[in-house]
């Protein structure tokens, strides 16, 4: 069953074609980021027109790249939610409208399933087995979930505010960090393995709600920023001083990782769920040094009940992509459960509730 997917709920036009038995015959991504680089975010309206131009062209070529027609197409699969509204509406309607004239299944799938499911493609022949945990950690989430089944998800960690990715993109800002072209994030990291560190420059950073299952990094986005104008702004503070807080902020922020998957493993051996492997993805897991500190971290598990194993699915599939759709799709048209054709998008759909409708 080959599959045809769009995906446009953010700032990235996508599409892809895959085959059930998980070859992945192309992979489109036209990404935005000179639209948006000006505002800071994602501009709402402009990214409606990026994805207006964008999408015949990305639809194109993933049909060129897989060197099929769109005859050969057995189904259409598009992001149907969570994501922002007009954004969704351009993927959908392509969608909904090649599936019609085509007169082929269309299914619409949830974003995050698609992100939880990918190991599943990717970690082929030893894929991880239900349950499994997976933290997903980029620009737009910050999210800790637990992989019942293919349609079954439970939040155990969010964020009630900023993610991880965008606090590392302000932070290294606010210290006036080398420009790098992996974005701000990497270019805090680099900046921090770039030299000895001198702790004791550094503030200390607050540990946020201990022994709750919640993320939060603006805490210490505000303990750096409060730094800073205490010493009179960033030109005041040396190369070495900048380099002690960008770095008691990467620990802090990955302690706290640490400490709310700690947490998140003894929630599931209370209920004895038998979880035996933990995904992590999206931007931030490029992170060398927090591959390093997980890599340590289930290491320290081993002998313990809550031993787990770690996979980090390959970056390109980690951020957002029409591969992910496909995927995701895969079980519903092997089992007929497809859509209408007048299938509605969902921007605000909460990944615990994919069932019925
Ligand atoms: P999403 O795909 O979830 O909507 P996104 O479009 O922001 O989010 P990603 O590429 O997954 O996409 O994540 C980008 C984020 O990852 C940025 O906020 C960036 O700062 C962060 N990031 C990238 N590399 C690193 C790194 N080495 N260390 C820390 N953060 C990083
Ligand atoms: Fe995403």
């Amino acid at each position: 069953f080959t599959v045809l997917a769009l995906e446009s709920s953010a700032d990235d036009t996508c599409a892809a074609v895959v085959t059930s038995s998980g070859n992945i015959l192309s992979n489109i991504v036209l990404k935005q980021n000179d639209v948006h680089a000006p505002f800071g975010g994602i501009h709402p309206y402009r990214a409606v027109q990026a994805h207006q131009r964008n999408m015949p062209i990305a639809v194109q070529r993933a049909l060129k790249d897989a060197r099929i027609s769109v005859l050969d197409v057995d189904g259409i699969a598009f992001t149907r939610g969570p994501g922002m509204t007009g954004c969704l509406g351009i993927g959908s309607s392509a969608a909904k409208t090649l599936a019609a004239a085509l007169n082929k299944p269309l299914v619409g799938v949830h974003h995050m399933q698609a992100h939880a499911l990918t190991p599943i493609l990717t970690s082929a022949p030893n894929p991880p087995k239900f349950p499994f945990l997976t933290l997903l950690i980029s620009g737009g989430h910050t999210l800790l979930l637990l992989a019942i089944s293919v349609t079954q998800f439970r939040i155990l960690a969010t964020t009630p505010d900023e993610s991880i990715g965008r606090v590392f993109d302000k932070v290294s800002r606010l210290l006036a960090l080398p420009w790098s072209a992996k974005g701000p994030g990497a270019s805090l990291e680099d900046f921090v393995a770039a030299s000895p560190v001198e702790d004791n420059l550094a503030p200390s950073m607050p540990r946020t709600m201990p022994g709750v299952l919640t993320f939060s990094f603006t805490g210490l986005h505000s303990a750096v920023e409060r730094f800073v104008t205490a010493r009179g702004g960033v030109e005041a503070l040396d190369i070495p001083t900048r380099r002690a807080v960008a770095s008691g902020f990467q620990r802090a922020a990955f302690n706290q990782l640490e400490e709310k998957l700690t947490l998140a493993l003894s929630w599931c051996r209370d209920r004895g769920l038998g979880v035996k492997h933990l995904v992590v993805s999206g931007g931030v897991a490029s992170n060398s040094y927090l591959r390093e500190r997980l890599r340590a971290f289930v290491l320290d598990l081993e002998c313990s009940q809550d031993s787990v194993s770690l996979i980090f699915p390959p970056a390109e599939l980690c951020t957002d992509n029409a591969v992910m759709i496909a995927w995701a799709s895969m079980h519903r048209f092997v089992a007929r459960d497809t859509d209408d054709y007048a299938i509605m998008i969902r921007p605000k759909w909460c990944v615990q509730d994919l069932m019925g409708g």
